[in-house]
């Protein structure tokens, strides 16, 4: 078969090592006989692959030892409300930073658990999307925490600020970012991101919460997104997704043996400057963010001739760049480049578009 990339905003493209060797272990593993998908996750073989996948990710993002990493269903939507009614406390309103669909979404859900004091952070610079700097953004004292979302999967655009609000409780969702380069996870409250992008399969979710921040879920917050509850049964209050867990715990290790963090972040901004510097050199393609803001891992980007989208898609299916299409909220094309996309995935993408300006541009 000719080789594919996958550009898909996710569930996205895993590393293929990591799938070569779920499936050679699929039907027998660990010499059990049976797959890890049917073995109790109060076993010790499993019991042993979770605890792994903890010290990975803890070794990888070098995760303080005053942080607690859960393992949750439910995706990062389930965190949008899972944070209200864990984190609010006998507070009634929280901070919430607008820059884009996602950060806005988490809006929404709040607002059925409180009042968020929304800080409209989008702004233009010179035509282009822009966030407003973090010195700017507008915080209420009488609020329990500060939300944020530092990559807009859909919109394209990146917060690489680090946050520095002094007392304040941070919350981030990461899940178009993380694992694309170090963070300093000192700076969060919480961090939680779904996995179906950097970490692994869709139907698992990574929390990452300062302890002191537990046991202040509300009296009617489901058990199932009670962190303290998640925190005090190791995530698993209930039968936790194994198979997506034992995956994520493959990734972990994939990335360690990449280098970790640093050498994602080397390999992830040469391709993101690889395909900016493309589009920006072409009349033919546009992206619509300003510099400072453009993200790392989702490129959105503009054919000048919108009416050649549909062939510019299916030129594409047939060069095997697969899953290029925009989000229906925002149209045209969109490349998401997380870790598993290498750069010689983003260069056959070039390419193709180079080639494909000749023919009709
Ligand atoms: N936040 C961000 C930044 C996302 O990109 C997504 C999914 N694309 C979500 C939240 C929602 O995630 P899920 O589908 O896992 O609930």
């Amino acid at each position: 078969m000719a080789q594919v990339f996958n550009f898909s905003a996710g569930p996205a493209m895993l590393p293929v090592e990591v799938l070569r060797q779920a499936q050679q272990e699929l039907c027998d593993w660990q010499g059990l006989g049976t797959s890890v998908m049917e073995i109790s996750h109060r076993g010790k073989e499993f019991i042993q692959v979770a605890e792994t996948a903890e010290r990975d990710l803890r070794d990888l993002m070098k995760i303080p030892d005053n942080y607690k990493v859960l393992f949750s269903h439910g995706g990062a939507r389930a965190q949008f409300a899972a944070i209200p009614l864990n984190l609010l406390g006998d507070a009634t309103q929280a901070d919430y930073i607008d820059g884009g669909y996602w950060a806005h979404s988490a809006i929404q859900e709040a607002e059925k658990y409180c009042k968020p004091n929304v800080f409209d952070a989008k702004t233009q610079i010179d035509g282009l999307s822009a966030i407003k700097p973090m010195k700017d953004w507008v915080l209420s004292d009488k609020s329990a925490y500060v939300h944020f979302c530092p990559n807009e999967t859909i919109d394209g655009v990146a917060i690489d600020e680090q946050p520095d609000f002094g007392d304040r409780v941070v919350i981030a969702d990461l899940s178009s970012t993380i694992l694309s380069r170090p963070i300093d996870v000192s700076r969060y409250g919480v961090i939680y991101a779904g996995a179906q992008k950097n970490i692994g399969p869709a139907g698992i979710t990574v929390i990452i919460i300062r302890e002191d921040l537990l046991g202040k879920a509300r009296k009617e917050t489901p058990s199932i997104l009670d962190f303290t509850v998640l925190n005090k049964y190791d995530s698993m209050f209930n039968t936790p997704p194994t198979f997506a867990w034992y995956l994520s715990g493959l990734v972990f290790k994939w990335l360690k043996a990449q280098g970790g963090l640093t050498e994602m972040a080397r390999r992830n901004e040469e391709k993101a400057s690889h395909l900016y510097s493309f589009i920006d050199n072409s009349d033919f393609y546009r992206n619509g963010v300003a510099i400072p803001n453009r993200s790392w891992m989702n490129v959105p980007f503009q054919l000048g001739d919108g009416t050649l989208d549909k062939v510019f898609l299916e030129e594409a299916q047939v060069a095997g760049l697969h899953a290029l299409k925009g989000h229906r909220v925002l149209g045209g094309m969109r490349a998401s480049i997380y870790n598993a996309m290498p750069l010689a995935g983003v260069q056959a993408l070039t390419q193709f578009m180079a080639d494909f300006e000749r023919r009709h541009g």
